[in-house]
Formats: C-alpha cells, sequence, structure tokens
C-alpha cells in the first residue's frame, strides 16, 4: 500500500492559516494540551510552578480565546501562563502572545537572531496586523535550558526556516510515565540553497540529541505534518485502553524526521 511520504502544502494550506472560525484541542499527555486552528498548532506545557504556552498560532484575538478556552476546559488556569516560548519569529507562531502578555503578564522568549528577523522580515509585509506586536522579554539560544518547576526544557538552535529558529526538547508524563517529546520549530525549508543545506545541517544536529535524549513523542506545530487534525480527534475520544497517538517510539522519531528531510533534498532540486 502507498502511503504519503510527506505533506501535500499548497496555497490553500497557506490561506487556511489565517482562518480563525475554527478551532479544536486535546489534552494529548497528563501535563500537555494542544491547541489548533486548521494548520497551526500551539501547546500548553504544566509543571509544578506554571503553564507554558509554546507558540501561539495567528495574531488575532480570536486564537487567544480559544487558547484561554481550551486550558480552562482541561481544568487549568489561564492566568498561571507565564512563559510564552517561541519557536521562530513568523506571524503564524508568535501569534496572539500580545494578548497574553497584556491579560496575564505573560513573560515571552525567543532568540535574539529571530526577535529582529520578525521586526524586519515580516511574512506579509503589507499587512501591519501581522507585524511584531510585542517585546520579547528573555533572549535564549542553543544550549539553553528552561527550568519550571519539576521540568527542564531544553533549547535547540536550528536556524534554517529562519535564521534564528529554536526547537524544543521536554518530558511529558502519562498515567505517571515520563516520556520525552520533542518540537521541531521551523517546518519548511527555506527558498534558498544555502537555506536549506543551514536547515538539513540543524535537522541532523536536532536528530542526534534527540537521540541522547531518548526522544519518543513527536509534535509538530503544523497540522499538514503529522496528519495533526486526525490526532487530535483521535485523542479527544480516545478510551483508556487505546494506545497514546503522539507516542511513536525512538524508531517512529527518526522516520518521523525524514519528512523533513524529503523537504529539504526536495526544495534543492528545485533550486
Ligand atoms: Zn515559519
Amino acid at each position: 500500500m502507498n502511503r504519503a511520504n510527506k505533506p501535500v502544502i499548497t496555497r490553500e494550506t497557506i490561506t487556511a492559516m489565517e482562518d480563525m472560525s475554527f478551532f479544536t484541542y486535546a489534552v494529548i499527555f497528563d501535563d500537555l494540551l494542544i491547541v489548533s486552528q486548521k494548520e497551526t498548532s500551539c501547546f500548553v506545557l504544566k509543571t509544578t510552578e506554571e503553564l507554558i504556552l509554546i507558540d501561539a498560532i495567528w495574531p488575532d484575538q480570536r486564537a487567544f480565546d480559544a487558547i484561554v478556552r481550551a486550558v480552562t476546559d482541561a481544568g487549568w488556569n489561564p492566568a498561571k501562563i507565564r512563559k510564552l516560548l517561541l519557536t521562530h519569529g513568523h506571524a503564524d507562531h508568535t501569534g496572539c502572545g500580545k494578548w497574553f502578555v497584556k491579560q496575564y503578564h505573560t513573560m515571552t522568549y525567543l532568540s535574539r537572531t529571530d526577535d529582529i528577523f520578525w521586526k524586519e522580515h515580516p511574512i506579509k509585509p503589507d499587512r501591519p496586523e501581522t507585524w511584531k506586536d510585542y517585546k520579547i522579554d528573555v533572549y535564549i539560544h542553543d544550549g539553553d535550558r528552561i527550568i519550571s518547576g519539576d521540568k527542564i526544557i531544553y533549547v535547540y538552535g536550528t536556524p534554517g526556516h529562519t535564521p534564528g529558529g529554536l526547537s524544543y526538547i521536554f518530558p511529558v508524563s502519562e498515567g505517571g510515565e515520563i516520556h520525552m517529546a520533542a518540537l521541531w520549530g521551523g517546518t519548511t525549508p527555506p527558498w534558498s540553497k544555502e537555506g536549506v543545506k543551514q536547515y538539513l545541517k540543524s535537522l541532523d544536529y536536532f536528530v542526534t540529541e534527540a537521540m541522547n535524549k531518548k526522544v519518543d513523542v513527536a509534535l509538530s506545530n503544523h497540522t499538514a505534518v503529522d496528519n495533526g487534525l486526525e490526532r487530535i480527534e483521535y485523542s479527544r475520544k480516545r478510551m483508556s485502553y487505546m494506545p497514546n497517538i503522539y507516542i511513536i517510539g525512538q524508531d517512529g522519531f527518526q522516520k518521523f524526521c525524514q519528512v523533513f528531510r524529503r523537504l529539504g533534498y526536495e526544495m534543492l532540486d528545485q533550486l
């Protein structure tokens, strides 16, 4: 049987990132919530100290409302969202952060390089509502560890998709069992040969680090990559005896990363 080995990304995929008419969410580990619109996802990680938001969908109040609603439905307190970690400086990830800063005084984290990139290279240069609209409080980079209560979030510099893109590895738990989850921050390769080479180099680095950390959980901030909406739907209805669809094992994580490698090689062929 022929199965897709890479995501289908079209013009419609890009347009749908701005569609604020649909949101869904699921508690996928005891301490991890995913919130998605059609194409873009963010995560809320619960520690013994606070809640940490990773990425923030799109710069629109409806995205903020959807995240707050999902956190509340999960039985968590949105006022405990004290940190916002961004993967990179594109509007579909910096998203609705300014509402969190305003409402909950959330501290924001990103690399310095991508903070500048976010300001100087908006993805929609003709649309001021998508431009950089909040300050970054803490500049983070490769090798950093963000410690929060019982958890450590490992920070990896993975430039390529953007010049200062970051990826994260952190523990999650289910029924007392700890797993290691990885989020590759910048999904697609850029449109330049040098950029793609950097993207592939970063990917190799991240895969090696993920192996060292025994990553067995694959997360994605774009639903096209991992059948994200279907995985959320499954997780919402999953019964207690069913497996957690995000736990794919250490070999599974290596295979998952082949998707990004393939996207990189295909882009090189086109350039
Ligand atoms: Zn991006």
